[in-house]
């Protein structure tokens, strides 16, 4: 049984975990660097301790201080969030070692999954189909524009190792590719530490699909459903919503069972997603795996009723899935807004002291943040001042919701996305379906 978890994050995300903690009666750690000394996730946990100086890399990403802390408040779990260290193999290596629950899935798991070549692989392994492109890391860029030449440009070169929407290049002709690949290799090493990259085709219309999974340690997999996360600037995402709307159903069932055999085949447990690219002629590709909770999770809440970090505890604590497929049914339509402090037309992070806030309420309405009036909004981490995430009976009441909740919710002192998400919610293209992932390059919101 887990007694205490370190929550190895801060943000809505630690929050977040806090919540479930309390609920299901585990004590919680917070850590923190000195910049994050007020923040709501150090007043929300039962015990607090300093793991070092305001950047990244000497707090939140500094395993030796976070060690220490688990070893100073003797908490026997780790919750990584997301981001930061929660995709880090040797973290999680550590973690088993020590004898501390890691809050995901295995060591092995993490490794096999962050090299997007070595994914690919193993997927292919069992029929799921993956993006048409490279079968091994490319290391001479002549041998990349031949293969390129057989894909057909437009191409992608990415790095095998990227992640959070870096590392990757679009090479629309011949004419570029050479230089376009020289700076995907130097830019992976220098941003992941490995050179390798491979090449896709590149899809200009596609939707980003994909799919929750769950398993257990007792080869127990589950899906939740699929999320569309095509609204994103610069890979990032800024809407989510589910299900992924306006998918043939005989492809959507294709879909979840390809999610769910891609999980099987790596004998992946704890929560999961396979991303897919979805593209119109109703073809679907595998892009990758991400073996964490997500960012855009409370969506899949919505429609299952299912909390997926309590679930996390619960299968990292050894327990079996509670659920069979049978038992998931999925109700209503979810959507969440990503609400950045960023000025809503450049997304320029704009970092500051919350003057004032009101978060919306009602009806089918929730709010997953960290701020409150007076936090002053650091610069040194990324700009989610919180989600909002609303839930209706089906896609166009979840819209109206959306409308009225963006409408009630005030943030004063820095700019937010607000805006930008109320134009979305307004956008013919956004509600009658029309959702590319190239969404921001093409069209002004
Ligand atoms: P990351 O690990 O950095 O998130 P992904 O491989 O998941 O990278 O890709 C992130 C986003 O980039 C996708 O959601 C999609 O918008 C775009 N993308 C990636 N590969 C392709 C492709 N082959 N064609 C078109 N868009 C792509």
């Amino acid at each position: 049984m887990i007694h205490k978890a370190l929550i190895a994050n801060r943000g809505e995300i630690a929050v977040r975990i806090m919540r479930s903690c309390r609920e299901m009666g585990i004590k919680t750690v917070g850590v923190y660097s000195t910049i994050d000394k007020d923040a709501m996730h150090v007043r929300m946990a039962d015990q607090a301790v300093c793991i070092g100086p305001a950047a990244s890399a000497d707090s939140y990403l500094n395993v030796p201080a976070i060690l220490s802390a688990i070893e100073i408040t003797d908490a026997d779990a780790v919750h990584p969030g997301y981001g930061f260290l929660a995709e880090n193999a040797a973290f999680a290596e550590i973690c088993e070692n020590y004898g501390v629950k890691f809050i995901g899935p295995s060591s092995e798991a993490i490794r096999l999954m962050g090299d997007k070549i070595e994914a690919r692989r193993a997927v292919q392994k069992v029929k799921v189909p993956v993006v048409p492109g490279s079968d091994s890391a490319i290391t001479e860029e002549e041998e990349g524009l031949k293969i390129s030449k057989e894909i057909g440009f437009p191409v992608i070169v990415k790095a095998a190792a990227g992640g959070g929407g870096r590392g990757m290049k679009i090479v629309h002709s011949p004419a570029s590719f050479i230089n376009a690949f020289l700076t995907a290799q130097s830019e992976a090493l220098s941003a992941f530490g490995i050179a390798d990259v491979y090449i896709e085709k590149y899809f200009e219309q596609a939707r980003h699909v994909e799919v929750q999974i769950m398993g257990d340690r007792f080869g127990s997999v589950v899906h939740l459903g699929d999320r569309d996360c095509s609204i994103q600037r610069r890979h990032q995402k800024l809407i989510e919503e589910a299900p992924a709307p306006f998918i043939p159903a005989r492809i959507r069932n294709r879909l979840l069972k390809a999610a769910v055999d891609a999980a099987v085949a790596v004998n992946y447990n704890n929560v999961g997603t396979i991303e897919f690219l979805y593209v119109p002629d109703g073809e679907f590709y595998f892009l990758e795996m991400n073996t964490r909770i997500q960012v855009e999770h409370p969506v899949t809440e919505a429609i299952t009723g299912i909390d997926i970090v309590r679930e996390q505890f619960r299968i990292a604590d050894g327990k079996k899935l509670r659920y069979e497929q049978k038992d998931i049914h999925l109700r209503g339509h979810s959507i969440e807004c990503r609400i950045n402090a960023e000025d809503p037309e450049k997304f320029i992070p704009s970092p500051g002291t919350i003057r004032s806030c009101l978060f919306p309420g009602g009806f089918g309405v929730r709010v997953d943040t960290a701020i409150y009036p007076g936090y002053v909004v650091p610069s040194a981490y990324d700009s989610l001042l919180g989600k909002l995430i609303v839930h209706g009976d089906d896609r166009n009441e979840a819209i109206s919701r959306m409308r009225r909740a963006l409408d009630e919710l005030r943030i004063d002192g820095v700019q937010t996305t607000t805006e930008f998400h109320k134009k979305m919610m307004a956008n013919t293209d956004f509600t009658e379906g029309r959702l590319w992932t190239n969404f921001m390059g093409k069209a002004r919101a």
